[in-house]
C-alpha cells in the first residue's frame, strides 16, 4: 500500500510540473507533441522525415530523450533545428520537470512546434504528463499486431497512432486490419496513420495534418 502512496505523490508532482509547462507552452503559442513508442519502432526515423516536410515552413525545435547517448539528437541536429538531449542515465520515461529543465536551453518565443522524443518505452511514459497538447503513439508493423491489448494505458492516452514500417508487412507476422482494430478497440478516437520512413509512404499525410495541428499553416 505504501507504495501505491508514493507513486500517487510522485504522480501528482508530475502533474503539477506539467500543467506550468503546459501554460509556458500556451503563453508562446508552442504546439507540443510527446512521441511515445516501445524502441525501435523508428520515433527518430519518423521525425527525420517530418522535419524534412516541415522545417522551413514552421518553426521546430525537438527535445530527445534517450537513456544513454545522444545518438538521435545527432542526428535530428544535422536538421538545422534547435535540439536538446536528456539523457535519462537509466531512467526509462521522461519526467515533466526534466523537460523543464531542458526548456531552459531552447527559445520558445516563435517556437509553433516542439516535438519531444520520449524514451523507447511502452510502459511508464503513458502516466507521465510533460505538458504536451497531444500524445502520438508509434507502432510498427514488426512488433506484431497486438501491442495495443498489452499496452492498452499508452493506446488510450494516446490521440494518434502512427503505425509505421508498413514497407515490411509482407515479410512479418502483423496484419494491419487486425492492428488498427485493436487499437480502435482500445480508444475509438484514435487519429491512425499508416507510414513508411523507407517508402516514404504516409509521411505527407501525417505530415500535413500536424502542420495544420499547430494553426500556423
Ligand atoms: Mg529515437
Ligand atoms: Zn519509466
Amino acid at each position: 500500500m505504501a507504495v501505491v502512496t508514493i507513486e500517487r505523490k510522485v504522480l501528482q508532482k508530475n502533474d503539477e510540473l506539467a500543467q506550468e509547462n503546459r501554460e509556458l507552452f500556451a503563453r508562446n503559442g508552442t504546439y507540443v507533441i510527446n512521441l511515445v513508442s516501445s524502441p525501435g519502432s523508428g520515433k527518430t526515423s519518423l521525425l527525420e522525415k517530418t522535419l524534412a516536410q516541415l522545417k522551413d515552413r514552421i518553426k521546430i525545435a525537438v527535445v530527445e530523450g534517450d537513456v544513454q547517448t545522444d545518438l538521435d539528437a545527432q542526428r535530428v541536429a544535422k536538421f538545422d533545428v534547435p535540439v536538446v538531449q536528456i539523457v535519462t542515465n537509466g531512467g526509462c520515461h521522461l519526467e515533466a520537470k526534466l523537460v523543464q529543465d531542458a526548456l531552459s536551453n531552447l527559445r520558445l518565443e516563435g517556437l509553433d512546434l516542439l516535438v519531444i522524443e520520449n524514451v523507447g518505452n511502452l510502459v511508464c511514459p503513458a502516466g507521465y504528463d510533460l505538458g504536451e497538447a497531444i500524445k502520438i503513439v508509434v507502432a510498427s508493423t514488426t512488433e506484431g499486431d497486438d501491442k495495443p491489448l498489452k499496452y492498452p494505458a499508452m493506446f488510450r492516452n494516446a490521440s494518434v497512432l502512427i503505425i509505421n514500417k508498413i514497407d515490411l508487412v509482407p515479410y512479418v507476422n502483423c496484419n494491419l486490419a487486425e492492428l488498427r482494430e485493436n487499437a480502435l478497440q482500445i480508444n475509438p478516437h484514435l487519429t491512425v496513420f499508416e507510414t513508411s520512413c523507407t517508402t516514404g509512404a504516409g509521411i505527407k499525410e501525417w505530415s500535413d495534418w500536424l502542420l495544420a495541428q499547430t494553426g500556423k499553416h
